[in-house]
């Protein structure tokens, strides 16, 4: 990605006192962990803003914080009709950057942000792909299956469409 070339390797403790902020447009391809659960790889990018700030704790340190954000419309599976569904995706979460995973380990069940380990070639998009991959619906589907799908495909135990169940019951009014 050639705008925020260095995206994969922010070196952290060199963020300047004023913060960082990023943002861009990243490829499904470039994320190959999230592509192996996708049905389609002609998805749109995935757009996300980071900002990195460093906050004052009382009497200790300065603690660099980062909040992500992404809006992504990924073409999932239908559990159903097993066509393309598009999924959105939102993810809006802070972390914060503490010095060791024995930190993080330690403190790790008494804030609500997530922690992470200080580095000083942080992957930001990796970081990005775990959280997508976190917030994929378990069993993507249609609200209504596209009506092109042949009966011939649907498992056979499958449960009735409600729709054509309403459908049927209207049919049969007088
Ligand atoms: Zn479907």
């Amino acid at each position: 990605m050639a705008l925020h070339p260095d995206a994969r390797a922010l070196n952290l403790p060199a963020v300047a006192p004023q913060g960082l902020s990023l943002s861009g447009q990243t490829e499904v391809g470039e994320l190959g962990r999230l592509l192996e659960e996708l049905e389609a790889s002609a998805a749109a990018p995935i757009a996300w803003q980071a900002h990195l700030q460093w906050r004052q704790a009382a009497g200790a340190s300065a603690q660099l914080w980062l909040h992500l954000q992404a809006q992504a419309r990924l073409p999932l599976g239908c559990q159903r009709c097993l066509a393309p569904v598009l999924e959105a995706i939102e993810i809006d979460r802070w972390f914060r950057f503490v010095e060791s995973e024995e930190v993080a380990l330690a403190e790790d069940d008494d804030c609500e942000e997530d922690l992470l380990v200080m580095q000083p070639q942080f992957d930001l998009l990796n970081l990005l792909e775990d959280e997508l991959l976190l917030d994929l619906p378990l069993v993507p589907m249609h609200k209504r299956c596209p009506d092109s799908v042949p009966e011939l495909d649907q498992p056979e135990v499958a449960k009735p469409n409600p729709f054509a169940v309403l459908a049927g019951l209207k049919n049969k009014a007088p």
